[in-house]
């Protein structure tokens, strides 16, 4: 039997997922997390229970040894396993990539050269390309980017007001979680084809938030730029920031770039506001007032980008929740939601706490849904028709 395998590498975890080729059935997820320090391998594999294991640290310290740990579950659960292609989740793309590739020395090197952008995260993503060629060696490799669904926006959407020769140089507002979005936006087609041909905006709400407004399919603006910085507050970013107090961080408090990056990307956002938790569900417990006007802030935010959105979509159709909190928290949900008459929408209140599909009354104009989004199925299909592409020009050959 052949397989998928999708990952996702971080700084100190990779995230992956196992499907079958043919019909992208999932076979297992999970992730290696604490690389670097304490190691732990956590799976699920298809409907069973999860499960968990330490890893010996002194062994699995990287992304290669992390994978062969993967490898070694995949092996011991599906013996005899092929990996037909791995679809790699690669936040930056640049300007020129719109879709997925497969990677080759060229554009590997290509993507290399896209670090200084993202340079959090694309060394990483590119170290479990290297981890998963050694792996993998006669696998189809792909990258799937996390920028890629936002580069058709109207260049109004896809610039600062800074001089030109930046814009040039790529100092432009990328937008990023392209592959949930892509992922939502198909499902909504299938759920309701007349809405997703329509004005959409999806809400990724999740440790990461954006919000995406979205033109008979196609993504028209983001609230995140140049980075995953920018837009609505997060479990520990920031979100939109007047650059006048970067600017004073350095002048006054004399702090680094490390140290304004470890401020803006770390610490800020939910956690910073709250001085307790970047987790939605520890801040909806407390009850503090600091957890309070985090919350309060984060809600606020999101209805700002939304109008925003409204106005540049000319009305909206359809309102969709993904992500950890999009997809659990109805409080938020329906904070959002709240004195939306004036837009022609009205929440259903108990398909809301219940977290159905659609959870919009029936008098709403604009329809609400919830969708489960699903980036490694994505990435998946993705990496599965660049295979078979692969396959049919051997064939041809
Ligand atoms: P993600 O990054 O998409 O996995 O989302 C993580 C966020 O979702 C965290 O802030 C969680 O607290 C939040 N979350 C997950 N489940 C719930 C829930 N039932 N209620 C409120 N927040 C939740």
């Amino acid at each position: 039997m052949t397989h998928i395998l999708t990952l996702n590498a971080g700084s100190s975890s990779i995230k992956f997922a196992l499907f079958e080729a043919d019909t992208l059935e999932e076979r297992v997820r999970g992730q290696v997390e604490g690389l670097g320090t304490s190691p732990r391998l956590s799976a699920r594999v298809a409907d069973a229970e999860k499960t968990e294991s330490d890893l010996d640290g002194n062994a699995v310290g990287d992304h290669a040894s992390a994978l062969a740990a993967i490898l070694a579950l995949i092996e011991s659960r599906f013996s005899g396993a092929r990996i037909k292609a791995v679809g790699h989740r690669i936040v930056h793309g640049g300007p020129d990539y719109s879709a997925p590739v497969v990677i080759d020395e060229q554009r590997f090197a290509d993507l290399e050269r896209l670090i200084p952008l993202a340079p959090l995260h694309q060394p990483h993503n590119l170290s479990g390309v290297r981890a998963a060629q050694a792996a993998f060696p006669e696998a189809v490799q792909v990258a799937c980017f996390d920028t890629a669904f936002h580069r058709q926006h109207p260049w109004v959407s896809d610039t600062y007001a800074l001089p030109l020769e930046l814009y040039d140089e790529g100092v432009r507002r990328y937008g990023f979680h392209g592959l949930s979005y892509e992922y939502v936006t198909r499902a909504l087609k299938q759920l309701a084809p007349m809405h997703a041909a329509g004005r959409v905006i999806v809400s990724h709400l999740g440790n990461g938030a954006s919000m995406c407004a979205i033109q008979g399919g196609q993504s028209v603006g983001s609230t995140m730029g140049f980075t995953a910085l920018d837009g609505l507050p997060m479990g520990t970013r920031c979100g939109q920031l007047d650059p006048g107090v970067v600017l004073y961080l350095m002048a006054e408090k004399g702090l680094s770039a490390a140290e304004i990056e470890n401020l803006l990307y770390k610490q800020s956002g939910l956690k910073g506001l709250s001085g307790l938790s970047n987790d939605m569900r520890v801040l909806e417990e407390a009850g503090t007032v600091e957890a309070r006007r985090a919350i309060d802030y984060f809600v606020y935010r999101i209805r700002r980008e939304l109008g925003g959105m409204v106005a540049v979509l000319s009305g909206l159709d359809a309102l969709v929740f993904c992500g950890g909190i999009g997809e659990n928290a109805w409080r938020i949900r329906e904070r959002v939601c709240q004195d939306l008459g004036w837009l022609g929408l009205e929440l259903d209140e108990t398909q809301n706490r219940e977290g159905e599909t659609v959870i919009s009354s029936y008098r709403s104009r604009v329809r609400v849904f919830i969708i489960r989004t699903n980036e490694e199925l994505m990435i998946a299909d993705h990496a599965a028709k660049k295979a078979r592409k692969a396959d049919e020009s051997v064939a041809a050959a």
